[in-house]
């Protein structure tokens, strides 16, 4: 049975969220319906689309463009770390230890899941490493195997351009494996960055 055709759009909308199946979709779709300050989350929606902005140069959400820390000058312009999300940026800044800049992927290669990789923002991130001021680029993906995968996705890409001269290294292994950054003690993260390794482009 097929429910009237604004709340099959409406569930359809909700199961293109990540983690949203078709039972959750559901359940979302119908709370709507019930609670009229649902059109709060309209608006809020429309807001964020029309008002949020994403930094041209390192590609994270921001009130302005370039971000407070792309604008920022005492920020190293040629150390890059690469996050898949914001909130990975908010981690790093958050425990204090990187006084580099970022670049932020806007998601992670899950191949298990058949993903594509084709929405995150690799290709503004080799038009960076083509200008030449990044010396090293730090892949501080997740620890876990979406985070290694989009990792390995990242340095096909660098590779694909030919030999480089920047350093690309990777967090320590000391992190906790199938640990999220965000949720790392500041200790940690500082231990993941000081005891980075250095990946080896092929050639
Ligand atoms: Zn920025």
């Amino acid at each position: 049975m097929a429910y009237p055709e604004p709340i099959e759009a409406l569930m359809s909308a909700f199961e293109r969220f990540p983690g949203i199946g078709k039972r959750t979709a559901e359940r979302l779709a119908f709370h709507v319906l019930r609670d009229p300050s649902s059109i709060g989350l309209a608006r809020a929606i429309e807001r964020a689309l029309a008002e949020a902005k994403r930094c041209h140069e390192c590609g994270n959400v921001a009130e302005q463009d370039p971000c407070r820390i792309c604008a920022d000058p005492e920020r190293d312009r040629a150390q890059v770390a690469v996050v898949e999300e914001p909130r990975h940026v908010e981690a790093l800044e958050r425990a204090r230890v990187f006084r580099g800049r970022y670049h932020v992927l806007m998601g992670a290669w899950q191949p298990a899941e058949g993903s594509d990789a084709r929405h995150l923002a690799i290709g503004p991130l080799l038009q960076r490493v083509q200008q030449g001021t990044i010396t090293e680029l730090i892949l501080a993906t997740d620890p876990d195997a979406e985070g290694e995968a989009t990792a390995a996705l990242v340095l096909d890409a660098l590779e694909s351009l030919g030999p480089l001269t920047l350093k690309v290294t990777r967090l320590a292994r000391g992190l906790p494996a199938g640990a999220a950054l965000e949720y790392m003690h500041r200790g940690i993260i500082e231990d993941a960055l000081a005891g980075r390794r250095e990946v080896h482009l092929r050639p």
